[in-house]
């Protein structure tokens, strides 16, 4: 049976955060009729999902843990009433602090929820507030020891850096905070400045100012260096985690997995095709309300994007096996590239061992400027 990963879109936030661009509305009055919908829309999708074994489902947003636990146990007896859910499927739930008590999370887990991804993104009050985030650090640490005490042996946290005015120091107490809580794996993000938000409004305005692109590889640099001391090992460029507790959802994605995204703008991709959804919630229900299905346009990937894609996902984590590409797409990327290899290899930018090829720390630095040059 081939593996397959489901991720599952929920649009709804408390409040719209300043710096983000992700689909998401702040209006819930649809919200039942919405989970109706995804669950028409997931039950129409049999032909992918009948012959495969889900291995990972995401539950991603928007904020799901606004969502009841029982709007999440629905989609999730659903699933497993009607496909083959791999019994040591890891089930993530983003979760934002402020969303969740100790009982809820403690019912989250019960539902059969098994890994938490908390949006804390700092852990410093100023940078919360600058950020319009609903919560503070008190009220940050104290959801992450809740779900460590409601039984989640799984955490993910979510931390921004390069944030206006942030000092080497204000990032360095954000990542020691975080790794002194009960947690397993750490992504972080330098800021995005995202056409359409308002920050994008503030900093065009002059109203902020950013860092320079130099005090933001340093961060990053100060970044890899103090988790790798402290045992998060690096294993996509923005992800780390202790070891064992890669997250299973995300290597699916880096690894050219199938993977079948439900709700507006989910993404899906699958052997060599790629769709995705349209991205308004009214939009949304009403395609899938007429016709079963609510994509807004996909395309087929030519075996060159198949092979360009491949190696750029597979070099940004957890490395390239040579053998494998060799049987999937032939010898020819790697005669083309073996004199490129050979010069990064020189120059420390990445290492080949037992047959497989990974960026080093400073090669992750300038992974989009290398990746460019292969041929
Ligand atoms: S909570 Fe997350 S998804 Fe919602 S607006 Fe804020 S950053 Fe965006």
């Amino acid at each position: 049976m081939k593996e397959i990963a489901i991720y599952i879109h929920i649009p709804f936030c408390d409040h719209k955060c300043i710096y983000c661009d992700f689909y998401s509305i702040t209006k819930t009055e649809n919200v039942d009729l919405f989970i109706e919908v995804l669950k028409i829309e997931i039950l129409g999708n049999s032909n992918y999902l009948g012959n495969s074994i889900i291995t990972s489902i995401f539950f991603g947003g928007g904020t799901p843990s606004l969502l009841s636990v029982s709007k999440i146990s629905e989609i999730l007896e659903m699933l497993c009433n009607n496909f083959n859910v791999s019994r040591n499927a890891e089930i993530t739930l983003e979760t934002n602090p402020g969303t969740v008590n100790f009982q809820k999370l403690k019912d989250f887990k019960k539902a059969g929820i098994n890994r938490l991804s908390i949006g804390v993104q700092s852990f410093n009050d100023n940078e919360l507030k600058f950020l319009t985030r609903i919560h503070d650090k008190q009220l940050a640490i104290e959801t992450i020891k809740n779900a460590s005490d409601a039984g989640f042996e799984n955490i993910n946290l979510d931390l921004i850096f390069n944030l206006p005015r942030q000092t080497r120091e204000i990032w360095e107490l954000n990542i020691k905070t975080a790794i002194e809580l009960p947690i397993t794996h750490i992504s972080t993000y330098s800021l995005i400045l995202e056409k359409g938000t308002i920050l994008n409004k503030l900093v065009m305005d002059g109203r902020v100012k950013l860092n320079e692109e130099d005090f933001d590889a340093s961060l990053y640099e100060l970044t890899i260096d103090f988790l790798s001391k402290n045992n998060f090992d690096q294993y996509e460029v923005s992800n780390f985690c202790k070891s064992g507790f890669e997250c299973l959802h995300n290597l699916a994605y880096w690894q050219h997995k199938n993977y079948i995204g439900f709700g507006p703008s989910a993404h899906s991709f699958y052997e060599n095709k790629r769709w995705w959804n349209f991205s308004g919630v009214k939009q949304y229900i009403n395609r899938i309300k007429a016709s079963g299905n609510a994509i807004c346009s996909e395309e087929i990937l030519s075996s060159r994007q198949l092979l360009d894609e491949y190696v750029m996902l597979a070099l940004r984590s957890k490395g390239l096996e040579l053998l494998n590409l060799e049987n999937k797409f032939g010898k020819q990327w790697l005669n083309n590239n073996r004199s490129y290899i050979n010069e990064l290899i020189k120059n420390k930018f990445i290492i080949e061992k037992e047959n497989f090829i990974n960026f080093t720390p400073k090669g992750y630095l300038l992974c989009d400027e290398i990746l460019l040059k292969f041929k």
